[in-house]
């Protein structure tokens, strides 16, 4: 299992990674991305590690 965690005070809501994964990532009332699922089983962790990934600020990261 890994998990997710996400620094609001560096995102800029930009949105990639809502885009790409959004059972785990949207964008909040505030701009910035809430995680809604933080625990990424197995089958998911390649497909979340892209969004992770994909955004601009790095303000994602996921641990194992
Ligand atoms: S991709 Fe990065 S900057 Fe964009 S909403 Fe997600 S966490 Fe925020």
């Amino acid at each position: 299992m890994s998990r997710i965690q996400a620094d609001k005070h560096v995102c800029e809501g930009i949105g990639m990674c809502e885009a790409q994964a959004d059972a785990y990532f949207q964008i909040g009332d505030d701009g910035l991305v809430d995680v809604v699922q933080d625990d990424v089983g197995e089958s998911d962790r390649a497909h979340v590690q892209a969004a992770v990934d994909s955004c601009p600020v790095s303000a994602l990261r996921m641990q194992s």
